[in-house]
């Protein structure tokens, strides 16, 4: 054993008491204690003068002790006049022995170390760390002092001297820690050895840019960061390996079904729709399973391109299923395929947890014994006691609500004989490209990135709620000219409750301002017959004005709806207000959507709404959203399937990720680079991630 792979225990001084505390940092190795990087840094290499001195700036000061009095004040303490020729600073002590005070006469000489503050008596230091020394005594620190995040009952000191002994063991055992990034690689990216940078960023030459180390931007920390990265992307890939070794179908594009198909629809695919349908194409027809993701943002008709899709699993002889996040989008589609697929003598099929007793048997009868060729649903389709007769292909609509687990359990349906079944996942929240990068390094990416011809962009406006009554005329006017408003209420997220009973008072308020409009309501507590005959009704025009609870975020799909107001527009991320207003913008006359807001307004919600009001670029939305937010809230931690990372920052590294596939490129195919790369990055996570 090398020493550097050994437990924390193998260190002098470390019993279990200790082991445990280290534990709680994440240090059970020794090599661990390299990897746990300073948070900051203190500078003790040099003296500087008092006078110098500014409140906030830590310092190492040396001087004679002028004076030394217990005072009274606020609370007790022990006050130190300290003076060095270039000024006189007071040290102060809350706590103090009296042994300590015995020790601080006037006229002792103290080395102290602390940070400077505006006080009673000008500059203070409270508890400086301090000691006696004599003039002319040897200076003061050749390194930067690190400032390590800690834990309870576990201080700097020792964590440091730790440190220090892990950092021993590296030096004389140079090959238990390969640096296993080629020297002429690092070169072409101007990075150092990994060695050379863990030494650099446990011990600091005083030389160094402080600033720039702290920030994480320093050579050094840039290359963990991307060596980390790396390792997370190396281990995707194999995952992706793995899944692409399973067989999956092979499905020739159904082109006689899809020429029907096509032939009934009342538009033409946009280019950018045939472009998705022929690269779907492509993975359909190879023996591996597909795993592709595209993207479109709201409205770009990621409905068609799954049709299609299908049609080819069909056309192939196996069963396609498509999942939608909620009963009421799950719905829609049934209707949607219902509507396509049934003149071309395919049968549809839909299965929610709402459907119960003998329909529900008859339902998973059908799909069993393969009468129901395609299925919809929502993630009840994908329960246990669901069997497909042979699935081909599995479609999960706007992923970005279902767990990463939801999507897996999809394959397990199996395609019969062995084989697995090719997967469509499809989003409107576009990924960042760097999310995209790291957390789907294991799937394809299609992007739709044209809207159907004759949309009119739509306007937004932030408005606040003293101006509801005029919003009222504005929803009057819209609909006596024919169109249709929907008026959607928020509220705080736990409460579903509350927010179906908001919108019922909303809607009878509505109602009330508004007596000669045909008023529906819709919420998530109405039961999913009662949710679609609103639908319905309000798709067929007869109804004018749809009040609704977020419900309706996802895929609801009525162009003649042209106006949109969202009651409480600040209580809701970026990503959701722009899946909402893209239920209007559908059709060709111009949309508008009402941000009609309660004032105040924080700053962040002011940034939001502004955001909004000046783009309708989903991908830009995205990528504010993540600056705002961060990418755990912004596509749940879970969902994203990302492991947690110990140095690299998504947002701040983000720009090494071009790199870091790259060197991928190149190093995958070395089993022993990568073997040693996961292990020491990925650790124990590395087989549950596997399973991502
Ligand atoms: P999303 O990408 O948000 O899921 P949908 O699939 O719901 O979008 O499509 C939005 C609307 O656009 C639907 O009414 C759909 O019928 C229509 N649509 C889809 N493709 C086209 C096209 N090529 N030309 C015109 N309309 C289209
Ligand atoms: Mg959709």
């Amino acid at each position: 054993m090398s020493g550097l792979d050994a437990s924390v225990t193998a260190l002098k001084g470390v019993g279990e008491a200790l082991a445990l505390k280290l534990a709680r940092l994440g240090i059970e190795k020794i090599s661990d204690l390299l990897f746990h990087l300073p948070l900051r840094y203190q500078d003790r290499t040099r003296l500087t003068p008092i006078g110098s001195l500014h409140a906030g700036q830590e310092a190492v000061i040396e001087g004679e002790i002028t004076a030394s009095d217990v005072v009274k004040g606020r609370r007790r303490s022990l006050l130190i006049r300290l003076s060095d020729g270039s000024g006189i600073l007071s040290l102060r002590f809350f706590h103090f022995a009296p042994a300590q005070q015995q020790q601080l006469r006037p006229g002792v000489r103290l080395r102290a170390f602390g940070e400077a503050r505006a006080g009673a008596t000008g500059l203070e230091i409270y508890h400086p760390e301090y000691r006696l020394t004599s003039t002319g005594a040897a200076p003061v620190e050749e390194y930067f002092t690190p400032i390590y995040p800690t834990t309870e009952g576990l201080n700097q000191p020792r964590l440091r001297a730790l440190t220090q002994e892990a950092l021993g063991r590296l030096d004389a055992h140079p090959e238990a820690l390969p640096d296993v990034i080629p020297a002429p690689l690092l070169a072409r990216f101007k990075l150092p050895g990994l060695h050379a940078s863990l030494h650099l960023l446990h011990q600091p030459p005083p030389e160094i840019d402080l600033e720039q180390l702290t920030q994480g931007q320093h050579p050094a920390t840039r290359r963990l960061a991307l060596e980390e990265l790396l390792a997370h992307q190396l281990s995707l890939r194999e995952v992706r390996l793995r899944i692409q070794s399973d067989g999956a179908p092979v499905l020739p594009t159904g082109r006689n079904l899809q020429m029907r198909f096509l032939a009934q629809l009342p538009f033409a695919l946009t280019g950018a729709q045939g472009r998705v349908i022929e690269e779907i194409g492509l993975d359909l027809a190879r023996p591996a399973p597909m795993l592709r993701l595209v993207q479109g943002d709201v409205g770009s008709g990621k409905t068609v391109v799954a049709a299609m899709a299908a049609l080819s699993a069909l056309s192939g002889g196996c069963q396609a299923a498509m999942m939608a996040p909620t009963e009421l989008l799950a719905e829609q589609h049934y209707q949607a395929f219902k509507g396509w697929f049934e003149p071309l003598g395919i049968e549809v099929a839909w299965l929610a947890g709402k459907l119960k007793g003998k329909a529900r048997l008859d339902t998973k009868a059908a799909i069993a014994d393969g009468r129901a060729r395609m299925v919809v649903g929502t993630h009840a389709l994908f329960q246990e006691d669901v069997t497909f007769q042979r699935l081909g292909l599995a479609i999960i609509d706007e992923q970005h609500r279902f767990g990463v687990h939801q999507r897996l359990a999809l394959r397990e349906k199996g395609a019969g004989g062995g084989l697995t079944p090719h997967q469509l996942i499809m989003t409107a929240t576009p990924i960042p490209r760097t999310l995209a990068m790291s957390a789907y390094a294991d799937l394809d990416v299609s992007l739709i990135d044209e809207l159907p011809p004759g949309r009119t962009p739509v306007k937004t406006v932030v408005i606040s709620d003293e101006r509801r009554p005029d919003v009222v005329a504005r929803i009057r006017s819209a609909c006596r000219d024919g169109r249709q408003a929907y008026w959607v209420c928020t509220l705080i997220e736990e409460s579903e409750a509350l927010q179906c009973q908001a919108a019922e008072v909303s809607r009878d308020e509505l109602t009330e301002s508004l007596p000669e409009l045909a008023i529906g309501l819709v919420h998530g507590r109405m039961k999913a017959a009662e949710k679609a005959e609103v639908m319905a009704a309000f798709k067929e025009g007869e109804l004018d004005l749809l009040v609704a609870t977020t419900v309706i975020e996802v895929g609801v799909d009525v162009p003649n709806a042209s106006l949109m107001i969202i009651e409480n527009p600040e209580r809701l991320g970026l990503s959701q207000l722009h899946q909402l207003r893209g239920r209007v913008g559908r059709g060709s006359t111009e949309s508008f959507c009402v941000l009609l807001y309660h004032p105040p307004l924080s700053k962040s919600a002011r940034e939001r709404l502004g955001v909004m009001r000046d783009t309708n670029d989903g991908f830009q939305i995205a990528e504010k959203d993540l600056q705002i937010r961060g990418p755990g809230e912004v596509l749940g931690t879970r969902q994203t399937g990302l492991a947690q990372m110990k140095i690299a920052d998504l947002e701040r590294d983000g720009d090494l990720l071009d790199r870091v596939s790259a060197l991928a490129r190149e190093l995958q195919g070395d089993p022993h680079v990568s073997a040693v790369l996961v292990r020491r990055w990925l650790g124990e996570a590395a087989g549950r991630y596997g399973q991502v």
